[in-house]
């Protein structure tokens, strides 16, 4: 069973404060006390579960070109921190394992995003979870698996029908509801700016967890658990958590 007493989660950990998706930003995330963080998945060239973000590497290391053009041992040379600040000269892109690892021993939770990259959604989800169960299982309750990949979302409800899914949303649709029912989901992930207190009443009485991305706004954050979003992702975690709605 999904619960946030926060109704918070630490996007890409703590990324506000620290380079997104690297140890030192769950870190930060534990740091500033959060429980829940939300991170992704993508595949190296010869298909290791990584945790990073976009589809190159162009913005956040100093290499370039597709994260899946190379292999793990070449991604692992590359600087992930120096591109946000001089201080995280040295973080490296984290192994899925390394952070599963690190989240387990402080007792956190976890959102993982699979990530699609090359039609690879499938392969994602097989990689994603024979790591998470060389470590834990992945019904552990410490997770939430989300995808923007209906595929993706279908492949773990096959490999782990007990794993607890979201599907991620971007844009409104009327059959959410049903579309996640059908993939045996507990939680709908969407983007707040299409939130209204209708929509999250409809969401909520069929009787999915409701969690929004991204919302750095503490204001807004109030407004949002104010019309029944369970949580929202934030880049400051510690600036709209809210343990007291
Ligand atoms: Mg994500």
């Amino acid at each position: 069973m999904l619960r946030f007493d926060q109704r918070v989660i630490g996007h890409r950990g703590a990324c506000r404060y620290t380079p997104e998706n690297t140890l030192a930003s769950f870190k930060k995330a534990h740091e500033l006390g959060i429980q829940w963080v939300e991170f992704d998945v993508m595949l190296s060239k010869d298909n290791i579960p990584v945790v990073f973000h976009d589809e190159t590497l162009n913005r956040t290391t100093d290499g370039h070109g597709y994260i899946d053009s190379l292999t793990y041992s070449e991604l692992s040379q590359l600087d992930a921190g120096s591109w946000y600040g001089p201080a995280f000269k040295n973080e490296r892109i984290p192994l899925l394992s390394d952070v599963i690892h690190y989240l387990t021993r402080q007792e956190m939770s976890a959102n993982v995003e699979i990530k699609a990259l090359h039609g690879n959604d499938k392969k994602d989800v097989e990689q994603t979870l024979d790591v998470i169960r060389s470590i834990t299982s992945p019904d552990n309750p410490m997770f939430l698996f989300s995808s923007f990949s209906i595929e993706a979302v279908e492949h773990l409800s096959k490999l782990a029908p007990d794993c607890q899914r979201g599907l991620l949303l971007d844009e409104w649709r009327e059959d959410v509801a049903v579309l996640a029912k059908q993939l045996g989901c507990v939680s709908i992930n969407a983007n707040h700016h299409m939130m209204s207190p209708a929509r999250v009443e409809a969401i909520k009485a069929a009787g999915f967890h409701l969690l929004c991305y991204t919302v750095n706004d503490a204001a807004r954050a109030a407004e949002l658990c104010s019309w029944g979003v369970d949580a929202v992702f934030s880049d400051a975690p510690d600036i709209t958590r809210r343990d007291e709605l």
